[in-house]
């Protein structure tokens, strides 16, 4: 008699044709034998997990900075809502669900600390150098700056996985990349899993910069109710519930924020898929467009809560002070590591002598731009104290 185990490989589920197979992946840059109890994909899970960028996330921001409270989302509790929310969708859609955790795991690695406020004053230190992007930082992070494995530098990730991490790109910078750029020059499109991963990010961050932006007192549930989608949420939770404690009343309204999102995102996919005909990963490859989508009238509504937390959350008063600190923080740290390598760590300030002397001043500015990016909040706020401050240790 057979037992379950024997037709039970952990590696094989159920999946649609036009999912992202592993056995027929366009493989890792330095080839590597299969593994033995996971998918390809499933191991790229577990290097990502496995790396220090990865670590990292927790004591990185994205709107409120670190100390500001233990309660805000992190990079590290954004990503795992990313990776929850796309696994749900993947597996109603018959995607591979191992493919968009890889994805959404990765997908900020490349961040900065202090969140747009980081990125924007690395971009403009960075401007005569290249330019700094998180995206093509976190193909850098998983294909050159992680070092941990003897065989090859980086996690040696998928092309699939780092197609995804890859969300946007300029044509410039495609042209550098070769294969993993080639579809920003001849507008293919990426895998479902990859699109995916993109819109679970959106649905992770419109609803919890709303629970946190309450949270914090920086935005009201009235003033909230100036956009449709929050204001019919917020109705129906009234209608459904008459006496909740605003906690729970905010609570409830972000549920069914995430809830809206999600089902409305699984259903205008499924039918986008059906209409587009796709039946392999090669027809979503050349179908035009995106397949996985939003309603129009989502769309719409998303994106007029995205305006409204713009002008009122991430531009608001107190937040925007905190900007102006954290991007003269930064600032400071490129400046004197750029003039002074030497300041850096001893394997850093190495690495900035054979970057220079391979591409000059340019190549000295990116890996002054690599360890400060990579730098957590915490890090980079006691670095600073530690290099202007005389009265700190150094
Ligand atoms: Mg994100």
């Amino acid at each position: 008699m057979s037992h379950p185990l024997d037709t039970l490989p952990a590696t094989q589920v159920l999946r649609a044709p036009y999912a992202a197979d592993p056995a027929a992946s366009r493989g890792r840059r330095y080839p590597e034998p299969a593994p033995r109890f996971r998918s390809e994909f499933q191991r790229d899970r577990d290097r990502i997990i496995h790396a220090s960028a990865f670590r990292r996330l927790e004591y990185k921001t994205q709107v409120f900075v670190n100390h500001e409270g233990d309660l805000f989302r992190t990079r590290l509790t954004h990503t795992l809502e990313v990776a929850q929310i796309g696994r749900t969708v993947a597996r109603t859609l018959g995607l591979n669900e191992d493919l968009v955790e890889a994805i959404a795991l990765a997908h900020d690695l490349g961040h900065t600390p202090f969140g747009h406020a980081g990125q924007d004053a690395l971009n403009a230190c960075m401007q005569p150098y290249g330019g700094f992007e998180h995206n093509l930082q976190s193909i850098r992070v998983v294909d050159e700056l992680e070092q941990r494995y003897a065989e090859f530098p980086g996690l040696n990730l998928c092309f699939e996985t780092r197609e995804g991490i890859l969300k946007h790109c300029s044509r410039a910078n495609a042209r550098e990349l070769g294969e993993l750029g080639r579809r920003f020059l001849d507008r293919t499109q990426p895998s479902l899993e990859a699109q995916l991963t993109n819109l679970a990010d959106e649905i992770a961050y419109n609803s919890h910069d709303v629970d946190d932006g309450l949270r914090a007192g920086l935005i009201s549930i009235e003033a909230l109710r100036e956009t449709r989608l929050l204001r019919r949420l917020f109705d129906e939770v009234e209608r459904r519930h008459p006496h909740l404690d605003t906690r729970r009343r905010i609570y409830q309204a972000v549920r069914l924020l995430i809830d809206s999102m999600v089902a409305d995102l699984v259903e205008s996919s499924a039918r986008a898929i059906r209409e587009a005909g796709v039946m392999s990963i090669e027809d979503v490859r050349a179908a035009g467009e995106t397949l996985i989508r939003f309603s129009p009238q989502m769309r719409d509504e998303t994106l007029e809560l995205k305006r409204f937390l713009f002008k009122n959350l991430y531009r608001h008063h107190r937040v925007y002070r905190m900007v102006a600190k954290a991007k003269n923080t930064l600032r400071a740290l490129f400046q004197a590591f750029l003039e002074d390598p030497a300041l850096m760590p001893p394997q850093q300030y190495t690495l900035a002598l054979e970057a220079e002397h391979r591409d000059g001043e340019r190549g000295r500015a990116r890996v002054v731009a690599d360890y400060v990016a990579g730098m957590t909040d915490r890090f980079a706020i006691a670095e600073h104290a530690r290099l202007f401050d005389p009265a700190e240790r150094s």
